[in-house]
């Protein structure tokens, strides 16, 4: 079927409303944030798709999946927009956009069962703010909170800023209803636990678009207490220091809502006002009033411990405002973009990964090792630093964050600045038997290394893809390798 009929075959399908053609939204929904520079540039080397549609139902949805599956059109799911690692980013010459505008209904907040339903096209915040209201929170807080919608808050498998009290959202989905290529709705139930067979959840969550559309979610509500929050802050004397203690609180049982440490030069980004040229260390404890102040109790010990490494404490109001402040609007998104252009620089890049209490510092350690020794572009590098922010009983993540002058046509700068720092990123974590993602997914940027990510197991993921999606219509080269499109767009 030639382009033309394909649009014109949507328009009949929905209706010409549901179908936009116009030449810049396609340009723009040719790529996420991972080619931003180069988006912005107007220089993007990839295809644009050819429709975004915006379906009303889940129905529709179903109607044009297999339509798509049916004539080999590519469909990349989108919500927010607010993708980091190229899940949005098209490389077929047929594609179209599945974007869920219009899936804007929550459709159920049940207090006494805390849990509450909506669609996918939920902004996270509009939930977020209806819950406020009734004392309740969902306890997921990304930073893109007011952007990022659930559908694909779920299909990322993103985490908040409040995970080690709430968990990611792995933890908090209840169930979901989700659409299969050939048009079957799945619609996985609400309980509180079963031992029904393998989780089914776990093929949706985190799939990336890549075996299903999401329609709709449930997820765990919490009662809030803001009022009983408290916050520390300490300067430390290294990286090794702030993770020390942040271990000797996860591994006695506290669960500080934000337990994190900042190197020296990723704290100098953040907290320049205080920093002193030190390392950072931060707590925050919530929930009602015993166990915040047990909690708090618990990081008091833990600094207590590990004193001679902690240089002082910072006023707690440093810290809450800091938090105050940390969300990105969607101006912030595109102000962050003007800057780029204006400075041809790029800040803030980040690579995040997960490891345990022992391996961590090893591979920041051998990360920033190996940067300094093979690094081709270490003279436009102006930062290079990170922090853990979210920890667990038997481990913890690193976030990387690099800035970069750009000194190179603005269509090679990621191949030029970000694929090299990401290789030595990814290949030291994996050879140490971490994860090279910890929550910005795959996408299509980390495929050429999904298979040595999950090893033995990768057999078990490609299944999932033969049989969900065995036409390979869901977001080609999405957390699966496709060689062509890998030589074609990223080496
Ligand atoms: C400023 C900023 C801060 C961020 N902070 C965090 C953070 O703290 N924690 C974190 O985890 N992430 C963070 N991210 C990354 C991003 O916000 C998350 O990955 C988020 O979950 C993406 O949601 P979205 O609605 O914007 O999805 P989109 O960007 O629209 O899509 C993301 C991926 O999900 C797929 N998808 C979207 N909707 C569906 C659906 N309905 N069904 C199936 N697949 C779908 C898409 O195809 C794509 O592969 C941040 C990003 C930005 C820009």
């Amino acid at each position: 079927m030639s382009n033309m009929k394909v649009v014109e075959k949507l328009i009949e399908l929905l209706s010409a409303e549901q179908v936009n053609t116009n030449a810049d939204d396609l340009y723009d929904a040719a790529a996420d944030r991972y080619k931003k520079y180069a988006k912005a540039r107007k220089v993007l080397d990839v295809p644009s798709p050819l429709a975004i549609v915006y379906p009303k139902s889940t129905e529709e949805i179903s109607t044009i999946l297999t339509f798509c599956n049916e004539n080999g059109v590519n469909v990349i799911p989108r919500g927010g927009k607010t993708a980091t690692e190229g899940g949005l980013e098209n490389w077929k010459e047929t594609t179209i956009v599945l974007d869920a505008l219009h899936l804007n209904k929550i459709i159920k907040i049940d207090s006494y069962n805390s849990q509450a339903t909506v669609q996918a096209g939920v902004a996270l915040q509009d939930l977020e703010d209806e819950l406020r209201k009734i004392g309740f929170t969902t306890g997921h807080s990304p930073q893109s909170k007011p952007v990022a919608k659930f559908g694909g808050l779920v299909a990322t498998r993103s985490i908040g800023q409040f995970s080690t009290l709430y968990g990611g959202i792995e933890d908090m989905v209840v169930g979901l209803e989700c659409v299969f290529p050939n048009g079957h709705i799945s619609r996985i139930k609400n309980v509180s636990r079963r031992a029904g067979g393998p989780d089914i959840r776990h093929v949706a969550i985190g799939n990336e678009g890549t075996l299903c559309y999401i329609t709709e979610v449930t997820v765990k509500i919490f009662k809030f207490f803001p009022d009983n929050n408290k916050f520390y802050g300490y300067l430390v004397k290294d990286v090794e220091t702030g993770i020390s203690v942040l271990r000797e609180v996860m591994v006695n049982g506290y669960r500080p809502s934000v337990a994190r440490t900042y190197s020296e030069e990723d704290a100098a980004q953040h907290f320049y006002h205080f920093y002193k040229n030190k390392c950072v260390l931060i707590f925050s404890a919530e929930g009602n009033k015993g166990i915040v102040e047990a909690t708090c109790k618990g990081i008091q010990e833990a600094v207590e411990k590990f004193k001679d490494g902690i240089i002082e404490q910072v006023d707690s109001k440093l810290i809450e405002d800091w938090f105050n402040h940390l969300n990105w609007s969607q101006k912030d998104i595109d102000d962050e973009i003007e800057g780029m252009l204006e400075n041809d620089s790029h800040a803030g890049y980040t690579t995040e990964i997960s490891a345990d209490w022992e391996t961590i510092p090893k591979i920041y350690n051998n990360v920033m090792k190996r940067v300094r020794e093979e690094y081709p572009r270490a003279h436009d590098l102006t930062m290079l630093g990170g922090h853990s922010s979210h920890s667990y009983i038997n481990g913890t993540n690193m976030y990387f964050v690099y800035n970069y002058d750009i000194h190179c046509a603005p269509e090679d700068e990621m191949m030029v600045y970000h694929h090299p720092m990401q290789k030595i990123i990814v290949e030291e974590t994996i050879k140490a038997g971490g994860s090279m993602c910890h929550h910005h997914g795959i996408g299509k940027f980390r495929s050429e290394w999904t298979q040595d990510e999950h090893g033995s197991a990768y057999y078990m993921l490609e299944q999932l893809k033969n049989v969900f999606d065995p036409k390979g219509i869901m977001n080609y080269g999405t957390i699966f390798p496709q060689e062509e499109g890998i030589k074609k767009y990223i080496k």
